[in-house]
């Protein structure tokens, strides 16, 4: 008899206990569905205001400090296999020559400085020019780890496109279908405050393409604006004009990268951990 009345007991307690876990669990999930339930996450906050009207406003959370910057990333247009390089992510050893390994810790060098100056390169509209005639030599990984950093580090507008990209949109700018006119997307190349231009000049100038170059890195030179190059041409080797280059080489300091590819020594990096984690298997 007692020994039942235990059991029951217990049982009961334990149903509760049970019963209180489940809630609690419930209760915690409905928090984490939203880390703030004024804003739901979103980072802004509507309220009724004294006049009867709804207004939005900066939730008190800051998160929306969060959502400005997924927004600057989303408009940055930055590959998503670059999304989530950062400068110390860039590893310098992965070059196989002690000479290209000497060139990328100089390069990290001037690119911390340049990154901790911003404000300062901001002011002067100093961008950077990064060249290597080997294509894979860790150019564009090293320009997004930069650009990546500018956003958060810095809370600044950039944009990312191929120098082709750029030409292409600006020749589907010239349909007459098109929702961007041409005036509206060169505005939008020299009025974002970092542009990233990449394997500028890897396409065969024509009259048309130097002309709308000239336009976009003359205004941003004049408005003092950074801009972000990579090439596989040294700047006196591109095959676009003086009045061109030379407005680079004034608003660019110019970092030469190693005659060395990356991507083929990164290839044969993971080649060697699948062999390495393949015969660890077996073992
Ligand atoms: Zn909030």
């Amino acid at each position: 008899m007692i020994v039942e009345m235990i059991e029951t007991k217990i049982s009961e307690s334990l149903k509760n206990t049970i019963g209180q876990m489940k809630n609690g669990q419930m209760q915690k999930q409905n928090c984490m569905v939203y880390k703030c339930p004024v804003c739901r996450d979103t980072g802004i906050e509507l309220y009724i205001a004294d006049d009867g009207h709804e207004y939005a406003r900066n939730c008190k959370c800051g998160l929306w400090q969060r959502e400005r910057m997924n927004r600057m990333l989303s408009f940055a247009d930055i590959p998503e296999a670059f999304a989530g390089l950062r400068l110390d992510s860039f590893d310098t050893s992965i070059y196989d020559m002690a000479n290209s390994r000497k060139i990328a810790d100089m390069n990290m060098q001037i690119a911390n400085y340049w990154l901790d100056d911003f404000e300062k390169m901001k002011d002067r509209g100093m961008g950077l020019y990064m060249y290597s005639a080997v294509k894979g030599s860790g150019k564009t990984r090293f320009a997004v780890s930069l650009a990546n950093e500018v956003i958060e580090r810095y809370a600044v507008g950039v944009k990312f496109a191929t120098s082709v990209q750029i030409l292409n949109e600006i020749k589907a700018s010239w349909n007459s279908d098109s929702q961007m006119t041409e005036h509206r997307l060169l505005d939008e190349l020299t009025e974002v405050d970092a542009l990233v231009i990449d394997d500028f000049g890897i396409e065969v100038p024509k009259d048309w393409s130097m002309e709308r170059f000239y336009q976009i890195v003359n205004s941003r030179y004049i408005h003092k604006k950074i801009t972000i190059y990579t090439s596989n041409s040294a700047l006196e080797d591109l095959l676009y004009d003086d009045r061109i280059t030379n407005r680079i080489e004034e608003n660019t300091y110019q970092l030469r990268f190693p005659s060395e590819s990356v991507r083929k020594l990164l290839r044969e990096r993971h080649q060697v951990e699948l062999v390495k984690m393949m015969k660890g298997g077996v073992a």
